[in-house]
């Protein structure tokens, strides 16, 4: 209670002070998020071909540092932005299945972070930030949960999982500019890089906080003419519109570097670059965006490594290591507190974040964070991380898996007949946890979501029936 009482104080009295030049020392902070990008849809990850899609993103690994095992806490879109919005497992205030779902506990459930619950965007704005949300939202529909009401100054995007990347060719693309509903005639990613630059120009002189959440490279799978001819070479259809579709969001993100760059800002901002999930290559019946997750298995929707093992880099000039890769695992919990720290600021958060800050691992030369498990719950999937051993329960499997990561990031050898003691020990560690954890307060899943049932706009919902 002292610390929200404290937290309260201090961001009225930052709020009421201008950006002055000592504020000018902190570091501007984007988090860029791609959605539903594989592991193997940038270049940096080795994939030869894929250099030439990503140079951007490919030129920020470089001069940066990036994370072989970079995790997000969901294999789906919400709930694993909510964890990175919050610093926190989504499991600790029941955001575990996306927005939207007809099944509640009980009638006073909205769908979204609970405003006890201090995000990213409000953290720093307390901390004397400009603040922007350019891009998708899915963090719930209610208006209390609007980026404008947590924490950010300016937000262009659309609220909901997905849209149209051309407003003429849906009747709903949803986007709004601050509250007012608005019509784009660019192609959407494009008209976020454009938003994006804008936002630094004019915020050039304080520092500044911006999320940058694309929806490329989810569906649907539309992409521009001029960029689906650069990769006519490839035959199949929806891989090179996916591909077309990831180049023009790094040629957005290029134009945020170029502008940083040319404002002379580069050199003290901190560009994180990550993920929401694994992606989802196309599938025996011809779904899916795509996109690849090799050598991992499983796609998104799972809690096997393609699901959840994303592309994940941070880069900072002024203070991080360039050309280094790190192979110890981090998440996307981590990226609060690293944030947090980078500012400079010693301000202890309202909630105990989950995450730790990776920015001694980044500056310091072979340090190394303490050993830590890593939890995740996904309705009918559960999973647990404790150094190179992975213990993971499928939807519909009857036992968890174990697998050793350290030689087996592939997930090709289950052993947990094998170790059947490190199979329990980390059984328990999970449950324990787990237990620990608040129910979903909503699902898709009338199993998972309660009692409660909401009717939908989305027909395939409200056909399904309450447990
Ligand atoms: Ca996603």
């Amino acid at each position: 209670m002292m610390n929200k009482i404290i937290f309260i104080i201090l961001s009225s009295l930052f709020a009421a002070l201008p950006a002055n030049s000592a504020d000018k020392a902190k570091p501007n902070i984007i988090v860029i998020l791609a959605d539903d990008l594989g592991y193997a849809d940038v270049g940096y990850h080795g994939e030869k071909d894929i250099g030439v899609v990503t140079p951007n993103i490919d030129r920020l690994a470089k001069n940066g540092s990036y994370f072989s095992t970079g995790y997000a806490m969901a294999p789906v879109c919400g709930p694993s932005r909510a964890a990175l919005l919050t610093g926190r497992y989504q499991n600790r205030f029941g955001f575990e299945d996306n927005p939207g779902g007809p099944f509640r506990q009980n009638a006073k459930v909205k769908p979204g972070i609970p405003k006890s619950e201090v995000n990213l965007g409000e953290q720093l704005q307390a901390l004397g930030y400009v603040t922007a949300w350019i891009g998708k939202d899915h963090q719930g529909r209610e208006e209390e949960f609007h980026p404008n009401n947590r924490g950010f100054n300016r937000f262009f995007g659309f609220i909901n999982g997905a849209t149209s990347y051309y407003a003429s060719k849906s009747k709903e693309q949803g986007l709004q500019k601050d509250k007012k509903l608005i019509t784009e005639s660019e192609y959407l990613t494009d008209a976020f890089g454009r938003e994006a630059v804008s936002f630094i120009k004019d915020n050039a002189k304080s520092p500044f906080f911006l999320y940058l959440p694309f929806n490329a490279v989810h569906g649907p799978l539309e992409a521009k003419p001029e960029d689906l001819q650069k990769f006519f070479h490839i035959k199949e259809k929806k891989r090179r519109t996916m591909l077309a579709m990831n180049y023009a969001m790094d040629r957005s993100i290029g134009l945020v570097y170029d502008t940083l760059d040319e404002l002379q800002l580069l050199e003290n901002t901190l560009i994180v670059f990550y993920s929401d999930n694994g992606g989802k290559p196309i599938n025996r019946k011809g779904g899916g965006n795509a996109s690849l997750n090799i050598p991992l298995k499983g796609a998104k929707g799972t809690l096997l490594e393609g699901g959840i093992r994303v592309p994940f880099l941070m880069h900072w000039p002024k203070k991080i290591a360039q050309d280094n890769r790190l192979d110890f695992p981090v998440a996307a919990i981590d990226i609060f507190p690293t944030v947090l720290a980078a500012t400079g600021e010693n301000v202890q958060p309202v909630n105990k974040l989950d995450g730790v800050n990776l920015l001694p691992y980044l500056t310091e030369e072979h340090k190394k964070p303490a050993a830590r498990n890593l939890y995740w719950r996904f309705l009918y999937q559960w999973a647990i991380r404790d150094q190179d051993w992975k213990l993971v329960k499928l939807k519909g499997a009857k036992k968890p898996e174990l697998y050793n990561l350290s030689n087996d990031m592939s997930e090709q050898h289950n052993v947990a007949e094998k170790f059947p003691l490190i199979a329990q020990s980390l059984a328990r560690q999970y449950n324990a946890w787990s237990s620990s954890m608040m129910k979903p307060q909503w699902s898709w899943q009338a199993r998972f979501g309660g009692e409660y049932k909401v009717k939908t706009t989305n027909k395939k919902a409200n056909k399904k029936t309450a447990k």
